[in-house]
C-alpha cells in the first residue's frame, strides 16, 4: 500500500532528468522510501523542476566518484536504477560519505551492478582519435577497472602533444595520487635528478604510466604501492595506446620491468636487454631502463649509486639521438 507521503516522480529517463528531480527531493528532504519514479518520454514535461543548483558554501558535497557510477547506472535498462541510484545518494549525504568503499553492502553491489563498469576495460572511455587534452578529461571519468575506487584521482601522462621522447613508468604512487601527476614523489626526485645530469629538459618530455590510478594497500596511515595485476594492465592499456597514437614519439623509454613488459613483451628481461635500441610499433627508437624507484629500493648506498648509474647511462642514450 501506498503511504500517503509517496510521492511519484516523473523524469525524463536520462541521468540529467533524474539528477535534476534528485536535487530537489533532496532539498525537500524526501527519503527515498517516499519516491515512486515513473520514466516519462524524453520532451515530455517532467513532475519536478529543479531550479540550477549552485552548491551553498559548506553545502554537503556529493563524492565525485558517485557520480561517475551514477552516470553508468543510468544508461543501463532496468527500470529500478533510479531508485538504487536515489536511495545511495540518500545514504551518502545522510549516513556514510564513504558508502561506495563497502562494496559488500547489498545497495553498492547493485548499483556496480547497474554500471557494469569493471572488467570492461579502459576502451568505452576513450574518445577516438582524440587529443590528447580531450583523452586526459575522459580519462578523469574512467571506471574501467576497479582500481579508480579507491584511489584519489586518474594521473593521466603530462607533457607536450608535440613530445619527441616519451618516458613511461608503471603506475602513479602516493604522492602523484595526490597531486594528480606522474613523477612528483620520491622516485620523480631520482628521475629529475637523472634528466638534468644528462641534459633533457622534462618540460620538453611526455612522461606517463602503463596504470593510470594507483594501486595501494594501507598499513595504518601508509599507502603501500601494489604492483597492477594483468588484469589492469590489460583494462588501463586503452589510454597509453591512445597517448602514443596521439603523440607519434621517436623516442619511447620504458621505466622498469612493468613497462618493458607491457612494450616488449613478457619475455623482456629488464636486467639483460635494457639499454638498446629497437623498434616497435609505436617508436622508432624504444628503449627500457630501470624505473627510478628501483634505484631508492637498493638495499644500501653502494648499490644505490649503481643503479643510478644504470638509469643515467640508458638516459644518456636518450639524449644523445
Ligand atoms: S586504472 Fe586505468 S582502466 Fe582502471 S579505472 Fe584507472 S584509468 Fe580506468
Amino acid at each position: 500500500m501506498v503511504g500517503a507521503a509517496m510521492r511519484t516522480v516523473e523524469i525524463a529517463p536520462t541521468f540529467e532528468g533524474w539528477q535534476a528531480a534528485a536535487r530537489t527531493l533532496l532539498r525537500e528532504g524526501v527519503p527515498p522510501a517516499d519516491v515512486r519514479w515513473r520514466e516519462i518520454a524524453t520532451g515530455q514535461q517532467p513532475s519536478l523542476i529543479a531550479e540550477p543548483v549552485t552548491p551553498a558554501p559548506g553545502a554537503v558535497r556529493v563524492p565525485r566518484q558517485f557520480l561517475d557510477i551514477a552516470r553508468l547506472a543510468a544508461s543501463a535498462s532496468d527500470p529500478a536504477r533510479w531508485q538504487v541510484l536515489y536511495e545511495i545518494l540518500w545514504r551518502l549525504l545522510h549516513e556514510n560519505h564513504d558508502l561506495l568503499k563497502t562494496d559488500a553492502d547489498p545497495g553498492v553491489r547493485r548499483l556496480n551492478a547497474l554500471a557494469k563498469r569493471e572488467g570492461e576495460g579502459a576502451a568505452p572511455f576513450v574518445p577516438p582519435g582524440a587529443g590528447l587534452a580531450e583523452l586526459r578529461a575522459a580519462a578523469a571519468r574512467c571506471t574501467g577497472c576497479e582500481l579508480y575506487r579507491h584511489a584519489t584521482q586518474t594521473v593521466f601522462g603530462r607533457g607536450p602533444a608535440d613530445a619527441r621522447i616519451v618516458l613511461v613508468g608503471e603506475q602513479p604512487g602516493d604522492q602523484e595520487d595526490l597531486k594528480g601527476a606522474p613523477f612528483v614523489g620520491p622516485a620523480g626526485g631520482v628521475f629529475d635528478r637523472a634528466l638534468t645530469e644528462v641534459g633533457l629538459d622534462r618540460e620538453r618530455l611526455y612522461v606517463t604510466n602503463v596504470v593510470k590510478h594507483f594501486k595501494f594497500v594501507e598499513r595504518g596511515k601508509r599507502r603501500i604501492h601494489q604492483t597492477p595485476r594483468m588484469s589492469e594492465l590489460t583494462a588501463c592499456r586503452p589510454w597509453l595506446e591512445a597517448e602514443l597514437a596521439a603523440i607519434k614519439p621517436g623516442v619511447l623509454v620504458c621505466l622498469g620491468a612493468t613497462a618493458a613488459h607491457a612494450i616488449f613483451g613478457p619475455d623482456f628481461r629488464l636486467m639483460q636487454d635494457r639499454g638498446r635500441f629497437a623498434a616497435t610499433r609505436w617508436a622508432p627508437r624504444t628503449i627500457a631502463t630501470l624505473h627510478p624507484s628501483a634505484v631508492l629500493r637498493g638495499e644500501d648506498e653502494a648499490q644505490q649509486a649503481r643503479l643510478y648509474g644504470i638509469l643515467l647511462e640508458d638516459l644518456r642514450l636518450v639524449a644523445g639521438v
